[in-house]
Order: structure tokens, then sequence, then C-alpha cells
């Protein structure tokens, strides 16, 4: 097939890997090829994300730039420490330029649905957050995030740091990168994400090397219909492959990516596999609209709380973190 991948994301590269071999594949993104990044905190689990890299022949190891041990959550002004199983930041820039290797890649073309060719047997919407070829999703939840890296000569922090905002409308992040600079961000629905993000460089001062930003979406796949329009087909963020409660989308879209490998002749079976693969995120993005709209209550809420460790808790490996109910629900609850 002719298959135009829109969108050199971490989905949009992953596919080109593995379409590439047998599809005449062609990858277009907005970004100029000297301005092209990675815009993310480049945080991941090795257990969720290795075998992707496998498979398209790269050894995620070669990648990794800083080996969580240890999370430390401030919640309100107190502590809960996580243990890491496997949490680690990677530079996921040459991750995506390694997986899309060999490619034909077109990159400062915004595509848009009039501006492409029409000869294409199939296009793949991997555009993240835009969706600029698929129909617009109603009611959308979208987060604003904004984000620095920094370069320290003694870093705050050596490791993982995170502050939760009230109502978990989101947090701040500290992710190290292993070379003397880290990521240091925030998103926050309630558009705190700024002050946080002054306060903190307030205290903790260094060389601001970078600034980038935009809003994770975080409505699940459910909610984000339809996924195909005639040959378009969407795939990543731009379906809503991102786990609401964590704002975290690489091991999603590329799970994502991987069952539109597997269902690329049929794509209404490969709408049913992303509706049950991702179903989960449903019951998740309601508990923090909830937290969000002020509508929690712990007796309300105990058996989504519920599910939802114990869907962490039997997949340590994959969120790269022990999930312990007692940090959770201090968490939560914001004690
Ligand atoms: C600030 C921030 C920090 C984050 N940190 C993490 C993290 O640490 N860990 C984690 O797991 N997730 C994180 N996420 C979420 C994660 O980055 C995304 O969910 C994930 O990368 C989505 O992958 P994708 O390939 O679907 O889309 P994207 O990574 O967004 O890629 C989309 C690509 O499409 C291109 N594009 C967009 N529109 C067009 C167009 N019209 N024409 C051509 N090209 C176009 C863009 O330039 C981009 O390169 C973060 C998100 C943000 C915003």
């Amino acid at each position: 097939m002719k298959i135009a991948i829109v969108g050199l994301g971490v989905a949009g590269s992953y596919l080109a890997s593995r379409l590439g071999k047998e599809n005449e594949v062609v990858v277009f993104d907005r970004l100029s090829k000297d301005g092209f990044d990675a815009v993310c905190a480049w945080g991941t689990a090795k257990g969720g994300i290795s075998k992707f890299a496998k498979d398209c022949g790269l050894n995620f190891e070669n990648y990794v730039v800083h080996n969580g041990r240890e999370m430390q959550v401030n919640v309100n002004g107190g502590t809960v420490r996580i243990g890491l199983k496997g949490l680690c930041c990677f530079d996921k820039k040459r991750f995506i330029t390694d997986l899309a290797e060999g490619q034909d890649v077109r990159f400062g073309q915004y595509v848009t649905k009039e501006s492409l060719a029409p000869d294409y047997d199939m296009v793949i919407d991997a555009t993240g957050l835009i969706r600029p070829l698929l129909p617009k999703i109603k009611d959308d939840l979208l987060i604003p995030c904004v984000q620095y890296r920094v370069k320290y000569k003694e870093l705050p922090f050596d490791d993982f740091y995170v502050k939760t905002f009230p109502t978990l409308s989101g947090y701040f992040w500290y992710f190290p990168l292993g070379d003397g600079t880290c990521h240091i961000g925030a998103g926050d629905y309630n558009h705190k994400h700024n002050e946080e993000i002054d306060s903190f460089l307030k205290r903790y001062p260094g060389e601001i090397v970078k600034k980038n930003g935009r809003p994770v979406r975080i409505t699940p796949p459910s909610l984000c219909q339809p996924f195909y329009d005639g040959k378009i087909v969407g795939v990543g963020e731009s379906i809503g492959t991102v786990y609401p409660m964590l704002g975290e989308g690489i091991i999603p879209s590329l799970q994502c990516a991987e069952l539109l490998v597997e269902n690329l002749q049929d794509l209404p079976r490969y709408r049913e596999e992303v509706l049950k693969h991702f179903k989960v995120y449903d019951l998740v993005y309601r508990f923090i609209k909830s937290k969000i709209d002020g509508n929690f209550s712990l007796p309300l809420h105990a058996k989504s709380l519920w599910t939802i460790y114990r869907y962490m808790r039997t997949r340590e490996d994959r969120y790269g973190m022990e999930i312990r109910m007692l940090k959770i629900m201090k968490i939560v609850l914001g004690a």
C-alpha cells in the first residue's frame, strides 16, 4: 500500500518502522528538520517500551539517560516516596529519529485534508493533539502544559520529583536527563502550572536551555471517535491514548500503533481492539474528572479507586513503579 503517516511522534515513527518494510510509506511532520523536537518530559517505563523498541530492531537501553530509583511526590507539603521499577528518562528525540531511519520523512510540512495528494491508499493521522484529518472531538478534555529544559551546576534533586496540584487537576514534574539538565514542567487544568514552575525556578535557579509545551489530551479513546473516516485513520494521542491519571502517552500510543499494525486491513476491528484495550481509561478519566469537578467522594468512588489500583498493581513493570494502596490514597485524598 501507499501510506501517508502524518506526524513524526512516537506513534508515527513506530508505524514508519513497522509498516515501511512492506509498504510505500511517506512521513510528514510540520516541524522543520533543524527545529524537530519531541515535546514531552521523556519519562517512560522500560517494562512497557522495550519490546516495541526490539520489534523495530532497537535496544531501548541505548536511549536511557536516567534510571529512576525512587520518586518523591510532594502532596500538600508532605512527601510520599514511591519505589521505582524501571521508570527512566530516555532521549526520545533520538529514539524517534532512529525509528524512522531509512524512511521517506518530509519535514516542515503542515498537512491538512486538502493539502495531501489523493493517491494514498491510507492516511494515518498521528498528529497527537492536533488531529487535523479527523472530525473534531466534542468535549475534549485538554490539560495545558509548559516545560523547560534547565541546566544546573548542582541538581536540586537527583531523581524523579513530582508535586500534585490540589484536586488532582495536574502536577508539577522534575525529570533528570542525566547530563546536568532536567525537564521541569507542569500541567494544570486550573492554569496554575506557570505559577508553580516560576516558584520552583525562583527557589532553584538554573540556566534555561529550552522552553516548550502544549496541552495534553486526557479524553479517553471511547470519546475520541471516530477513529477512522474513509481511508484516514487515527492513532496515538489523536484518538486519546493517554493515561488520564498521569498524562502518560508514550507507551499507550505505541500500544495503539501496534493495534493498527495488527489490524491494518480491518479498520472496524482496529476500532474494536482499541476500545477493548483502553476500556479502563474511561473509568480513570471519570475518576479524574470527578476530582477536577469537585464531585469526588470516597464512598462514591471507592470501587473505581480499587479497580484502578488493581489495574496498575498487576502492571507495576509496565508503569515502572511500585503501586501501593496507602500511597495512592494519600495522593488521591491529598493527605
Ligand atoms: C509537556 C508534555 C510532557 C509529557 N511528558 C510525558 C512523559 O514524560 N511520558 C509520557 O509517557 N508521556 C508524556 N506526555 C504525553 C506524550 O508525549 C504524548 O501523549 C505522546 O507523545 C503522543 O504520541 P503521538 O505520536 O500520538 O503524538 P505526538 O508525540 O504529539 O506527535 C505528533 C507529531 O505530529 C506532528 N504534527 C502535528 N500536526 C501536524 C500536521 N498537521 N502536519 C504534520 N505534522 C503534524 C507534530 O509536530 C508531532 O511531531 C507529555 C506530553 C506533554 C505535552
